[in-house]
């Protein structure tokens, strides 16, 4: 039997119609498969190879890593260095009330610890968040889903969950001295990169002010330059009380965290102790490697040609079949008519028969499946850029 067989039967599926490439090696922007073909890469993971795949640096460190030890103890006993050593750069590159790092294993486990600190810490009930929303696939995290779709199937969920619009002034009239917190993503990414309106952020955070709720942004997606600056709430004017952390945050290793100020995240610490403990939070390769690919990201200073290489998508992403493209940096949507317009330019993208041994990877996005997605390693090349870009149009000309 084949290994993409093999897959298929044995290996949990997500979905009736799965990619199957089968890749052998990933290597900066680059992505190769069982056959000897290379694919661009235009998703870098989904947001999380921001430095690339396997960077030189990041695979040393994990070795480095891996000679000292492994897992030791569950999370928050012991004294663990590469943990240490990665909050400490982290925060120190974050606001001074954003200084406290708790390391989950991934994303949806960030969404699930930030949102019972806001409740202990406030001691409310209700939680906000917005259409069209993703924080997650685990049950707290779908209960504030933005949407009605992925979330019917599993339902009970958490009560108390208000949905608003995001980017709508007048919702923001719902938050009440009963909102533990409101959540929400600075740059909605699955509902097709939605930026949030200007002033609509400062809005939302002078009434969380108001109202004694905390604002937990979500930057798993976002993060990390992703937007062209480190974080994307510093183009918005606002800062969060918790962040979300997640996907680039562990280099390509699993990792996540919410960040906070200490004197908030502490009553994790009692009335129940160990309010929120997992067993591989802050798993020390995972923070070596993150913090190796923390220090890529600066030291190369790889934020400053974002823009330049979003200008270049931009300048070339034009064709009568493309009804949009929204972009931050170098997380972009193109939109088409529909989404069978959208899966026919991804399959023949990807399809290296048609493509002269060099096919490209995207895919699209979950509340707009009709967007074709670019969030590709910010270390793409401008070569790479040209070559994607001419592909898709060449594909967008061919039918
Ligand atoms: N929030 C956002 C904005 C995300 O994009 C994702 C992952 N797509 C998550 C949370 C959940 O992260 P994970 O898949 O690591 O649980």
């Amino acid at each position: 039997m084949t290994n993409r067989q093999l897959f298929l039967n044995h290996v949990g599926q997500t979905s009736a119609s799965p990619l199957c490439l089968e890749i052998v090696k990933a290597q900066g922007s680059k992505l190769y498969d069982a056959q000897g073909n290379e694919f661009i890469d235009l998703i870098g993971g989904i947001s999380v190879c921001n430095v690339g795949h396997c960077h030189p640096a990041v695979t040393a460190a994990i070795k480095k890593q891996l000679d000292n030890y492994l897992h030791i103890m569950v999370y928050g006993e012991l004294v663990e260095t590469p943990q240490v050593e990665y909050a400490t750069l982290l925060t120190a590159n974050l606001p001074a009330t954003l200084n406290s790092v708790f390391y989950t294993a991934s994303g949806s486990e960030a969404t699930e610890g930030a949102m019972k600190l806001a409740k202990r810490f406030t001691n409310r009930t209700q939680i906000i968040s917005f259409k069209n929303s993703y924080h997650g696939s685990t049950q707290g995290a779908l209960s504030v889903m933005g949407s009605e779709y992925w979330q019917q199937a599993f339902r009970p969920l958490l009560p108390d969950v208000l949905q608003l619009n995001y980017n709508s002034f007048d919702d923001l009239e719902n938050i009440s001295e009963r909102t533990a917190c409101v959540i929400a993503e600075t740059v909605q990414a699955e509902a097709g990169v939605i930026a949030p309106n200007n002033e609509w952020l400062k809005a939302l955070r002078k009434k969380c002010n108001e109202y004694g709720a905390l604002l937990v942004l979500d930057e798993i997606q976002c993060g990390f330059g992703r937007n062209g600056t480190l974080w994307a709430f510093e183009q918005f004017g606002v800062v969060p009380d918790i962040l979300l952390l997640g996907k680039a945050l562990g280099g390509g290793m699993p990792l996540g965290a919410f960040v906070a100020d200490k004197k908030i995240m502490d009553v994790l610490t009692y009335n129940p102790v160990l309010g929120h403990i997992n067993t591989f939070g802050g798993h020390p390769v995972c923070c070596a490697a993150g913090l190796a690919a923390f220090n890529v990201l600066l030291n190369d200073k790889l934020i400053d040609g974002v823009t330049k290489s979003e200008n270049l998508f931009l300048s070339q992403l034009k064709h009568s079949k493309i009804k949009a493209v929204r972009s931050l940096g170098l997380m972009m949507a193109i939109e088409f008519e529909s989404y069978d317009i959208n899966k026919k330019v991804i399959d023949m993208l990807t399809d290296v028969k048609n493509n002269s041994g060099i096919g490209v990877f995207t895919d699209w996005f979950l509340f707009a499946p009709n967007c074709l997605r670019i969030v590709p390693p910010l270390t793409i090349s401008n070569n790479e850029i040209n070559t994607a870009c001419e592909k898709i149009i060449t594909v967008l000309d061919s039918f």
